[in-house]
């Protein structure tokens, strides 16, 4: 047990490192300008007084919990998005490590939310998804497949391939038929990077799961401002995260059942 338990909080301290990097990424990676996408440079700064926050300040979540809340040097209030993102991968990834044990596809689910996390976030926030999480996401599904984490390379490979296919068409006839953008590049690649952690049955599951999601989400909103619904944008990378998180973990329970009740019709 006492092994265990070191394993524990080992993999909750580095879920919280990854949480604090994955803050960085939340923060940077939306900018249109190259330079301001960059994970490395410059430092990370206090965005109020540009002073640079250093080690000790910069524990996840217990710097800000010692600090409450504020920059040491100028005593502004720092957000508290950052704790929470800090504790929220920090909990996926022992929640990953419990659910599927000490294994190469706990590993898998834990790298996988975290990506859904911070494609989540910024595309509610811009409207956009960055191909730093959803390519480098289909690289990592990828070679994961390849360690054993996930059902095997060419289940990724199909799996990359269908995903990024369907939203493709829906791109396409949604040009045609409705004369605008109804799918963005975004949208795509990040199915394409779904479709190699989940396979390529669940990559269709999560198109439709996050139909449901984004239609029961939008629909009070389009009926109350019936006029102005033209303009709401869907964040749907927002409604496929959480879909793609739903398959991930009950994907094949979800279609055995629904398969076995078309049987027992
Ligand atoms: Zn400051």
């Amino acid at each position: 047990m006492g092994a265990d338990w070191f394993i524990i909080v080992m993999t909750a301290a580095l879920g919280l490192c990854v949480g604090s990097f994955l803050n960085v990424c939340i923060h940077r990676l939306w900018h249109e300008n190259p330079e301001q996408r960059s994970l490395l440079h410059p430092p990370s700064t206090c965005p109020h007084c540009k002073q640079r926050i250093v080690w000790r300040d910069n524990i996840p979540v217990f710097s800000w919990l010692w600090l409450r809340g504020k920059c040491r040097w100028c005593h502004k209030p720092i957000s508290i998005q950052y704790p929470i993102i800090e504790a929220s991968v920090g909990l996926l990834w022992v929640v990953a490590l419990l659910y599927y044990g000490f294994t190469m596809h706990a590993l898998a689910a834990a790298i996988f939310g975290t990506i859904l996390v911070g494609i989540g976030v910024i595309d509610a926030r811009h409207k956009i998804i960055p191909d730093e999480l959803s390519v480098s996401g289909l690289v990592l599904g990828l070679a994961l497949s390849l360690s054993g984490g996930l059902p095997g390379f060419l289940q990724a490979l199909l799996g990359a391939a269908v995903g990024w296919s369907v939203l493709w068409v829906v791109r396409e006839l949604g040009g045609l038929i409705l004369r605008q953008e109804a799918m963005g590049w975004g949208d795509i690649k990040m199915l394409a990077m779904v479709g190699a952690f989940v396979g390529w049955k669940n990559a269709l599951l999560t198109i439709f799961v996050g139909a449901i999601i984004g239609t029961g989400f939008y629909l009070p909103l389009m009926i109350w401002s019936i006029r102005k619904w033209r303009r709401y944008e869907l964040p749907f990378g927002v409604f496929l995260a959480i879909a793609s998180g739903v398959t991930f973990v009950f994907g094949d329970t979800m279609i055995s059942w629904y398969l076995d009740f078309l049987k027992s019709r």
